[in-house]
């Protein structure tokens, strides 16, 4: 399928945005041409601000935001934005009143702007826009921030629902044919190893005092519980492990290469499970510690394939993706909320990690993160009950098996031994039995390579 291109200047950004939203809709066949080369009839998708004469196909008009108020406050979407039948819409020509999609004899006018919609939440502009005094302690953008937040729209992958859209259009011109079956639909399990350790009995720490004799450490018990659940339900997931940490407050301190972990990793990679990085608090804003413990996973694990997610969910945009893409990181798994569940950057498909302030691809994939346990379940955060955690797991699945994408969970090893967590843990086994019935299980690298 041929899509032309008015704005040259933005190509990058446009052909870039234009590939996440026919991935969403499984369209790997697409090739970028000028606006220029168009020739009557022939029948595509073209962006831009002027139909073409004898134009058939599809046309997206283009909105304000790809021009000189690009990453500048003026070029922030206005809110309450305008919709499209209750879907949200961020940009589109000021000139029309409200955003709608006419049917013409030869072709489909769509009259907002869904490419700069996806390319600025996907991208994260508004957080690279807003950068001073919108963070939290931990420099993590703000919840409260959020367009997506304030439209009350983070329950809804918005990327996928515009390509969907897109795609209803394209089959009604007969330019692709529809989907006879339901694309597969994946959860990503994954396992940040904050601390892999037990809890030390009263008696061992009667002892210690007593003694001054350190007891001989065992794994934390969380990695029996999930080992066991995930062989019953014939799941796979992924292991972040941390490889240093230079932060006193919010790294504890352990060894990739102690026996106990290593003893832990061979277990895990016979499972069949995949063992990735979990960068420490400060490896988001400090490539040399990053590339300290880099080196450290790597020569650990004895392979030069490193994918994870941030501790704490840190990064800054653009800054830390930049640093994944010269380590040539694999995958990420951090792009989602501490404070919320849900689509926090509107998609549910793999995506490309993109620069907005260079214009560049950087070659990393991200599996956003859905959901964290202690977002759910903690009182700090949304402090939700068993019966509402399931509920909400479970209208998020139901999204991501519509547009067959990928619903990312995050349960920590450590997430049952401490008081807080003994009332969770009947919710993790009945978690995990729905998304083995829901969804497939597996690791990062084999649900990225399905959508490559
Ligand atoms: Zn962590």
């Amino acid at each position: 399928m041929k899509i032309y291109i008015e704005n040259i200047r933005f190509w990058k950004h446009i052909s870039y945005a234009m590939e996440v939203m026919c991935r969403c809709i499984h369209l790997h066949d697409i090739d970028f041409m000028k606006a220029e080369e168009y020739l009557p009839n022939d029948c595509a998708v073209y962006y831009g601000r002027n139909i073409p004469q004898f134009f058939k196909g599809i046309f997206i008009k283009e909105g304000g935001f790809f021009g000189d108020s690009y990453l500048r406050r003026e070029g922030m979407p206005r809110l309450p934005l305008k919709r499209y039948k209750d879907i949200p819409i961020l940009f589109m020509e000021s000139s029309y009143e409200k955003p709608d999609i006419i049917e013409k004899d030869y072709y489909t006018e769509l009259n907002f702007d869904l490419i700069q919609s996806a390319f600025f939440i996907v991208t994260g502009c508004e957080e690279i826009i807003n950068r001073d005094g919108t963070f939290d302690i931990h420099s993590r953008y703000l919840i409260e921030n959020r367009i997506l937040y304030k439209e009350n729209f983070l329950n809804k992958p918005i990327i996928n629902v515009y390509a969907y859209m897109l795609q209803q259009c394209l089959i009604y011109r007969g330019m692709i044919e529809a989907e006879k079956r339901p694309p597969a639909a994946y959860a990503h399990i994954s396992h940040d190893v904050d601390w892999p350790y037990a809890r030390k009995s009263e008696l061992e720490k009667e002892l210690i005092k007593n003694t001054g004799v350190e007891v001989k450490r065992k794994a934390d018990i969380g990695f029996d519980i999930i080992f066991e659940t995930e062989l019953k339900y014939d799941i796979h997931s992924s292991w972040f492990f941390k490889s240093g940490g230079s932060n006193l407050g919010y790294d504890r301190q352990y060894d990739m290469q102690d026996c106990v972990v290593k003893q832990l990793i061979r277990r895990l990679v016979q499972k069949g499970d995949e063992v990735g990085w979990h960068y420490s608090y400060n490896a988001a804003f400090d490539p040399i510690q990053f590339r300290r413990e880099y080196h450290y996973f790597t020569e650990s694990i004895e392979s030069d394939t490193a994918y994870g997610r941030n501790h704490y969910l840190r990064y800054m945009i653009p800054e830390t993706w930049r640093t994944y893409s010269d380590f040539g990181i694999l995958y990420d798994s951090t792009l989602g909320s501490a404070q919320h569940e849900g689509f926090i950057y509107g998609i549910c498909t793999p995506f490309q990690l993109f620069d907005a302030v260079r214009g560049e691809n950087l070659n990393v994939w991200e599996i956003p993160l859905t959901v964290m346990d202690g977002t759910v379940c903690m009182k700090t955060y949304r402090g939700m009950n068993p019966k509402e955690v399931m509920e909400t797991v479970d209208q998020l699945v139901q999204e991501v098996r519509k547009y067959g994408g990928v619903f990312s969970l995050l349960w920590h090893n450590t997430s049952f031994q401490a008081a807080e967590w003994r009332e969770w843990e009947n919710t993790y086994y009945e978690l995990m039995k729905f998304l083995s019935d829901s969804l497939v299980c597996d690791v990062g690298k084999r649900i990225i390579e399905a959508y490559q």
